[in-house]
């Protein structure tokens, strides 16, 4: 079972597949298009994020496989931050102590191998990183640098997120209302669109790709020109002579601009519990 959702909103249609059922997210796709939003995976990631956060800080942590796999993979600088602004001091504690107790283990371990005199392959290991010029990282650093590159809750997001990106495939295929919700759509951010350039080129057949590429292309630029007019004019407004004049849609075009540059949300609050 994947703890990913076991907390609720599995709502999504199956797939079935020769070996497994793999779940379908037509809902959640639907509603982001329907959202209004600048980019529907953003607003997808975006709830996907807080609802991860949710997950960590409800009650999972009091349960010894979740807290030990959070253990083991820790958090990214970003999710850190979140999961402190979130709130349940408790639960951080639960969750930061028994990291503490993993990494001060397993640290132990990675710097005893830098003594040297303890077998020929720790000693040439430690003269080499010790060596002018040489390239060679030490074991304790390379440890601990790949320990920031499986946060928790990044690992648990890239596994649906890429399920969406084949649930946009399947409903481009299959839905043409989603087709046409999205033609109508304020589009895609630029990071975004990278990812679904690349599952269309994987995914999509010839003829599908022939009818989508060049639709999808022209959807992004029709609503970079649109965000582009926006923050344009919002620069004009500054001019005196415009003082008077309407704002048009440009009263928050910095925040989407950016969010179509970077795939971020600027202006959102700190997510914090809801109890
Ligand atoms: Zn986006
Ligand atoms: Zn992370």
């Amino acid at each position: 079972m994947n703890r990913a959702w076991r907390c609720g909103k599995c709502r999504g249609r199956m797939m079935r597949g020769n070996t497994m059922k793999e779940k379908l997210y037509t809902i959640e796709l639907t509603d982001a298009v329907k959202s209004g939003d600048e980019c529907l995976f953003c607003w997808l990631e975006r709830k996907l994020e807080q609802e991860n956060l949710e997950f960590v800080l409800g009650s999972s942590y009091m349960e010894d496989d979740i807290r030990g796999e959070t253990s083991r993979k820790g958090f990214c600088r970003h999710h850190t931050k979140m999961m402190y602004d979130y709130g349940n001091s408790l639960g951080n504690a639960w969750i930061f102590k028994s990291r503490l107790e993993y990494v001060n283990q397993e640290l132990k371990k990675q710097i005893s191998r830098h003594v040297p005199g303890k077998g020929a392959g720790f000693l040439n290991r430690f003269r080499k990183a010790e060596e002018p010029g040489s390239d060679a990282s030490s074991p304790a650093e390379t440890w601990i640098r790949s320990e920031g590159e499986h946060c928790y809750i990044c690992g648990r997001m890239r596994e649906i997120y890429q399920r969406m990106l084949d649930t946009f495939v399947y409903m481009l295929r299959n839905d043409p209302d989603f087709g046409e919700l999205l033609m109508d759509s304020k589009g895609i951010c630029l990071p975004h669109f990278a990812d679904v350039l690349m599952i269309c080129g994987k995914r999509l057949k010839p003829e599908e790709k022939q009818m989508w590429i060049p639709r999808l292309g022209e959807l992004m630029t029709r609503n970079l020109d649109r965000v582009q007019e926006d923050i344009d004019w919002l620069i004009e407004k500054y001019d005196y002579r415009n003082q008077d004049a309407d704002w048009k849609q440009s009263r928050d075009a910095v925040q989407r601009t950016m969010q179509k540059m970077a795939g971020i949300y600027p202006a959102d609050p700190v997510f914090r519990c809801r109890k």
